[in-house]
């Protein structure tokens, strides 16, 4: 729609401006730094940090429903950087002029309503938002949207120049860093660094595909994300992990677009999560909160964070109910099916600790779950999901564990509906579904396949048949019918198939 046949009354608000004041903040000691420099860490005390808009009490300044207002008229609004996740401009990095930022086509991926078998499977009604649709097909574009969007504008405002970023991954990280960087090719180099044979063969084919500089390391994430560390502390380049607080500042239009998508009624709303470096939880948490302050939502969903038997300190550091008594202690993963999410010692966990506390205090309950899960059950719910017309990923699988165990034991009810994170595209993850089909899950899975959720093509070749058709081979006429004859009454006799009566 063009700008002049908004109403009058919104027409000055459609197009935002850059405004705010935004600075870094450390967790730890609260001290902020410019946001001129790219940093990931206090240079102080060395603790994690937030973006933060000191101005904030200018979202206040307008009120929730003109937000609202502002938000569904500018997604009618045909100008592409407002149309991925900086739709919420406002709320992502509104330092970043509009002709600065990168859109790749990311965001808005869709609120998919389950079919009653799902529904009855859990309990509750529920939707999958679908992330695996996003342009380098997963959830992690939200926020490389936003940490190049942010590096291009250092690289056009202030003159920047030779910058090599930089990441570690379970992946799909690589896979967006990868693809969002060969956009910004002439200014930016990409270097990703994954765990040897711990990544699926479509994930490595993509930061190839993009160009990068693909670094195969021993070990498992953890081990990458040590020498990435080590990297950004001893040279000059940009980290693109979820400690680079700007995807955080992405990864929040999760949350804004299932605000915006329930109409604002995030009432009786419960999120699932699966949690691996804990950003994306992070995310989800601030960018609720932020959504909540301005008065543009009337609730704080409840938020539920999945994890694997495998990979499952966040669970662990919340099985103590005191809030004093608990200490995080990172585990050794074992291998897992939601391999995107087997990390032992999650980056984000301190930003989590500290928004999980304040979410709770402004909801004024309990809003906070950790559920686990087999790996056993996050195969089984996968495939269901996807006989019922879904395409989720194995983490997306998780998801659904998560619902059903958190509907078990009560932490969720039957009047409340969830929306699950599926992540990532189903195809990057599509050899656990053939490990399932043929039974080759080694033994540390600790998978056994069921029967009923199994799947496997079946070879036709009627027996009584000499020659079959051939790429580049053209059979006589009549055996072609005999071969085209006999390879249907095959497959009706499978199928059952009742003969046509002529008439
Ligand atoms: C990165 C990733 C996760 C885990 O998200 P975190 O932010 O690291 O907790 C889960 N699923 C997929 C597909 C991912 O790529
Ligand atoms: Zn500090």
């Amino acid at each position: 729609m063009r700008l002049k046949d908004f109403p009058a009354e919104i027409r000055d608000l459609i197009i935002p401006k850059v405004k705010g004041e935004i600075v870094y903040q450390c967790l730890g000691c609260n001290k902020e730094f410019p946001i001129r420099q790219l940093l990931y860490t206090c240079p102080d005390c060395q603790d994690l940090l937030m973006i933060i808009d000191k101005d904030s009490h200018r979202f206040k300044e307008i009120p929730g429903e003109t937000w609202q207002k502002i938000f569904d008229y500018r997604k009618m609004l045909n100008i592409p950087a407002l149309k991925g996740v900086f739709l919420y401009y406002e709320f992502i990095a509104p330092l970043i002029p509009l002709d600065q930022i990168i859109y790749l086509g990311e965001g808005h991926t869709s609120l998919v309503p389950v079919n009653d078998f799902m529904r009855d499977f859990v309990g509750m009604e529920f939707y999958f938002k679908n992330d695996g649709q996003n342009p380098s097909a997963s959830f992690k574009d939200r926020g490389m949207a936003c940490a190049l969007s942010y590096i291009n504008y250092l690289v056009k405002t202030f003159g920047v120049k030779d910058i090599l970023a930089i990441c570690a991954s379970t992946g799909d990280t690589s896979a967006s860093a990868a693809l969002y960087g060969s956009y910004l090719h002439e200014t930016v180099k990409s270097a990703v660094l994954v765990p040897q044979g711990k990544i699926t063969k479509v994930q490595l084919s993509q930061p190839l595909g993009s160009g990068a500089y693909v670094f195969e390391i021993p070990g498992v994430f953890d081990d990458c994300m040590k020498v990435v560390e080590n990297l950004a502390d001893n040279y000059h380049v940009a980290l693109l992990n979820s400690k680079n607080a700007w995807r955080i500042r992405g990864q929040e239009s999760y949350a804004f677009e299932i605000s915006q998508d329930l109409d604002y009624d995030t009432d009786k709303k419960v999120i699932v999560v699966p949690i691996g470096n804990a950003g994306n939880i992070t995310a989800i948490i601030s960018g609720f909160l932020r959504f909540y302050d301005a008065g543009i939502i009337n609730a704080l969903p409840k938020v539920i964070g999945v994890q694997s038997t495998h990979a499952n300190p966040v669970y662990r550091y919340y099985l103590e109910r005191e809030l004093n008594k608990r200490i995080f202690s990172p585990v050794v993963v074992k291998p897992s099916v939601a391999q995107a999410a087997m990390i032992g010692n999650p980056v984000s966990m301190p930003r989590v600790i500290k928004l999980v506390q304040e979410y709770e205090k402004k909801a004024g309950n309990e809003r906070f779950f950790m559920v686990q899960v087999t790996e056993q059950e996050i195969m089984d719910c996968q495939l269901t999901a996807n006989r019922n017309g879904h395409f989720i990923c194995t983490q997306g699988g998780e998801s659904l564990a998560g619902l059903v165990r958190a509907f078990k034991n009560k932490i969720v009810h039957a009047d409340e509906i969830a929306i699950l994170d599926s992540t990532a595209h189903a195809l990057k993850f599509y050899t656990f579904q053939e490990m399932y089909f043929n039974d080759s899950f080694s033994p540390d899975f600790e998978i056994l396949p069921k029967r009923e959720l199994q799947n496997s093509p079946r070879l036709i070749r009627p027996k009584g048949l000499d020659t079959f058709p051939e790429p580049g081979k053209s059979l006589p006429p009549k055996d072609v019918k005999r071969f085209i004859e006999l390879t249907s009454g095959e497959i009706a006799a499978i199928l059952n198939l009742q003969k046509r009566e002529v008439h």
